[in-house]
C-alpha cells in the first residue's frame, strides 16, 4: 500500500464521531522529506477541548465499571487490531515523521505490545488488607482518577498514544489525547482502531491541535484529573503551571542529556554500534539519545574512528525509502540543530564528521560527530535533540561520573566496560533514571522508565506506569461493638 493511497482521518474524534473543529479551523501537517503538505487536520480550539473533556467525561463511569476482566479484553483487542494495522500505521506514521519505514514498524509493533501487556494488567488492579486489630477491618482500593489527559509530542507519536493511553485505559480511565500539531494522523487512525477494537464512544478522544490553544485547554482544564506529557523540559514546566491551578497530578517525561562513557576494557567497535544506533536513530530526535560520549583518552581516536566510520556510510532519505536516516521532524527543529551545529563550531569544537544539512528538499541533516569538545560547552550540556554527537575525554573513572552527572538532566546513562564491578558500581553512581551497560535503548515495555532531576516526574511503562493512573483509597470499618472515640492521627 502506498500512503497515497490512505485517507487518513482529519477531523477531532469525539464520543466516536468525526467532527471538525469550531469555526472550521484548521492546522496542516506536512511531510518533512518534501516540506509539502499531507492534508489539512482539525485544528482543536478551546470549546473543542472543553467538549472533548465533557465526552470522556460523561463515558468515564460506565467504563469504569465494567468488569475489569471485560476491559482487559476489550484493551487486549486493541492491541490486536493495531497489529492487523501494522504496515498501514508505519506508512502513516513515517510519512508525517519522516522516520524510516522499518523504524515505524517498529514503533507501531511495540504500540500494539503497550495494549496487550496492560491488558492482563486489568483484573490484577488489587488493593490490601491492613492488620490494624480486631476492633477494625482496614482495606484499600485502587481506582481510577477519571479523565486522563494525553500531551504527545512528534518524536514518537503513535508509540507514545499506546504508551500512555493503554495503562489509562486498564486502568479504568477515560483519555484526551492532543497529539503534536506537527504528526497528528497516527494518533487519529489509532483512535478509530480502539473503537473498532470496542472502546466504547467517549472513553478515547483526540483533539489534534497546536500547544496554544489546545495543549494549554486540556491541561489547564478543571476536569481533567490527571495529565501525561512527555516533551521539552520548558513546556513541562508551563504544564505544571497550569496544572496547579486545579492541583492537577502530572507525569512528565522530559528529555536528557544522557552520557555513554567508554573505558579501555570495552569491546570499542562494539561500543561504536550501539552508540551510533543510539544517536543517530531517528535522526537523533528521542530523549533517550546517547546524546554526549565520555571516553577514556587512551581508546578516544579509536572509539571516534569507527563511530565516525559509521556516520559516514549513513544512507539517508525518505522514510519510505527506508534507509538509515530520515529528516528532522520539521523545518524549526531542522534550524535548532543548525545553529547548534554552528555554536559546536563557534565554541571550538572540531567537526569530525557531518556538519551540515544536506543538499537536497526536505529537513535532512548530516549525522555529525564532535570531537574536541569541553563539558562546559553548550553543545555539550544542552538537549540539541538532532543526530549530533559530542565527543569528550577523560582520564579517570571519578572525573567521567562527575562529568556525567553534572546535569539538570537525567533520564538514561550508559556504560561500556567489560569490568562487572566497575559497572555495577556505575550503575549506583549515575543519576539516572535508567543505567545500560554494554547496550543502548531496548528497554522493553515492561521496564520502568523516567528521568532523575529535571528530565521528569513519575515512570511510563512496566507496572509502575499503572500508578499514573490509579490513586489510593482506604476504607476503615468499625467492629467495635461499643462505639469507639479513636482521634486523628492515632
Ligand atoms: P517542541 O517545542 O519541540 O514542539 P514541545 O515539548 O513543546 O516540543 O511539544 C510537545 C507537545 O506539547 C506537543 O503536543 C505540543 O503541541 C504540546 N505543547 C506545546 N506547548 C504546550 C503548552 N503550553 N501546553 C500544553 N501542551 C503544549
Ligand atoms: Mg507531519
Amino acid at each position: 500500500m502506498s500512503v497515497d493511497e490512505l485517507d487518513p482521518q482529519t477531523g477531532l474524534f469525539l464520543e466516536g464521531e468525526w467532527v471538525p473543529a469550531t469555526g472550521g479551523s484548521q492546522l496542516t501537517t506536512v511531510d518533512p522529506a518534501t516540506t509539502e503538505p499531507i492534508t489539512p487536520v482539525a485544528a482543536a480550539g478551546e470549546a473543542d477541548v472543553d467538549r472533548a473533556v465533557s465526552a470522556a467525561r460523561s463515558a468515564f463511569p460506565e467504563w469504569r465499571d465494567l468488569a475489569p476482566d471485560e476491559r482487559g479484553r476489550i484493551v487486549h483487542r486493541i492491541g490486536q487490531t493495531i497489529r492487523a494495522h501494522v504496515d498501514e500505521l508505519a506508512e502513516i506514521e513515517s510519512r508525517d515523521q519522516g522516520k524510516p519505514l522499518a523504524q515505524a514498524h517498529s514503533d507501531m509493533t511495540s504500540a500494539a505490545r503497550y495494549f496487550e501487556y496492560y491488558a492482563g494488567a486489568a483484573d490484577k488492579l488489587e488493593g490490601k488488607s491492613v492488620p490494624v486489630g480486631p476492633e477494625q477491618i482496614d482495606y484499600t482500593v485502587r481506582e481510577p482518577y477519571g479523565v486522563s489527559a494525553q500531551i504527545i509530542p512528534w518524536n514518537f507519536p503513535g508509540n507514545l498514544f499506546a504508551r500512555g493511553v493503554a495503562p489509562a485505559l486498564v486502568a479504568g480511565n477515560s483519555v484526551v489525547v492532543k497529539p503534536a500539531e506537527q504528526t497528528p494522523l497516527s494518533s487519529l487512525r489509532l483512535a478509530e482502531l480502539c473503537a473498532e477494537a470496542g472502546v466504547p464512544d467517549g472513553v478515547v478522544n483526540v483533539v489534534p491541535g497546536f500547544g496554544e490553544p489546545a495543549g494549554a485547554a486540556l491541561t489547564g482544564h478543571p476536569h481533567v484529573d490527571t495529565i501525561t506529557f512527555t516533551g521539552s523540559v520548558a513546556t513541562g514546566r508551563a504544564i505544571m503551571r497550569r496544572a496547579a491551578e486545579h492541583v492537577t497530578p502530572v507525569t512528565l517525561e522530559l528529555g536528557g542529556k544522557n552520557p555513554a562513557i567508554v573505558y579501555p576494557d570495552a569491546d570499542i567497535d562494539e561500543a561504536a554500534d550501539w552508540i551510533s544506533l543510539a544517536i543517530f536513530t531517528n535522526a537523533g530526535q528521542v530523549c533517550s539519545a546517547a546524546d554526549r560520549v565520555l571516553v577514556h583518552e587512551s581508546v578516544h581516536d579509536d572509539l571516534v574512528e569507527r563511530i565516525v566510520r559509521r556516520a559516514a556510510a549513513y544512507e539517508i532519505g525518505p522514510g519510505h525509502e527506508d534507509l538509515d536516516m530520515g529528516p528532522l521532524v520539521s523545518e524549526a527543529q531542522f534550524e535548532t540543530v543548525r545553529r547548534y551545529v554552528e555554536l559546536g563550531r563557534e565554541e571550538g569544537a572540531t567537526v569530525a564528521t557531518g556538519g551540515s544539512p544536506i543538499d537536497r528538499p526536505g529537513y535532512f541533516f548530516e549525522p555529525t560527530v564532535f570531537t574536541d569538545v569541553d563539558p562546559e560547552h553548550r553543545i555539550a550540556r544542552e538537549e540539541i535533540f538532532g543526530p549530533v554527537l559530542t565527543v569528550s575525554r577523560f582520564a579517570d573513572t571519578r572525573e567521567a561520573v562527575r562529568v556525567a552527572n553534572d546535569t539538570d538532566y537525567g533520564l538514561v546513562a550508559g556504560a561500556f566496560t567489560s569490568d562487572v564491578t566497575r559497572a555495577h558500581r556505575l550503575a549506583r553512581e549515575l543519576e539516572a533514571g535508567t543505567v545500560y551497560v554494554n547496550k543502548w535503548f531496548g528497554d522493553t515495555n515492561q521496564t520502568p522508565f523516567g528521568g532523575y532531576k529535571q528530565s521528569g516526574i513519575g515512570r511510563e511503562k512496566g507496572l509502575e506506569a499503572l500508578d499514573s493512573y490509579l490513586q489510593t483509597k482506604n476504607v476503615a470499618v468499625n467492629l467495635s461493638e461499643d462505639g469507639g472515640g479513636d482521634l486523628p492521627g492515632a
